[in-house]
């Protein structure tokens, strides 16, 4: 058997602080820096914390290998007022490699990522 793959889709993406609208945020300094003293690569993603949750009922137990809706927010925090927000909102799909535990934890599920 073979495992789908996933659809991902972009579905907002903020380059400015909904606050105070400064663009110094923590995550994406850290991140350049490591690049420019060859700690990291290109293709690190800047994300303080990285939320999901799977839209699955505890009632409706998915297949193991198929796929549910999963919404993910990619987190940041202004290093000029402090507010921690998403920088990047992404709709995708997670593959079910076991029985999920509790709605909204990751235990299990293997996706975007
Ligand atoms: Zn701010």
């Amino acid at each position: 058997m073979t495992t789908p793959k996933p659809k991902e889709e972009l579905l907002g993406e903020f380059n400015e602080c909904p606050v105070c609208k400064g663009t110094n945020f923590l995550m994406n300094k850290l991140v350049k820096e490591a690049i420019a003293e060859g700690k990291t690569t290109e293709d690190t993603s800047p994300c303080l914390l990285l939320m999901s949750a799977h839209a699955v009922s505890q009632k409706h137990i998915p297949l193991i290998g198929s796929l549910i809706p999963t919404g993910v927010a990619i987190t940041d925090t202004c290093l000029d007022c402090g507010v921690v927000f998403s920088r990047k909102i992404l709709r995708t799909e997670s593959v079910i490699m076991s029985l999920p535990q509790q709605p909204g934890t990751a235990r299990g599920v293997q996706g975007f990522m």
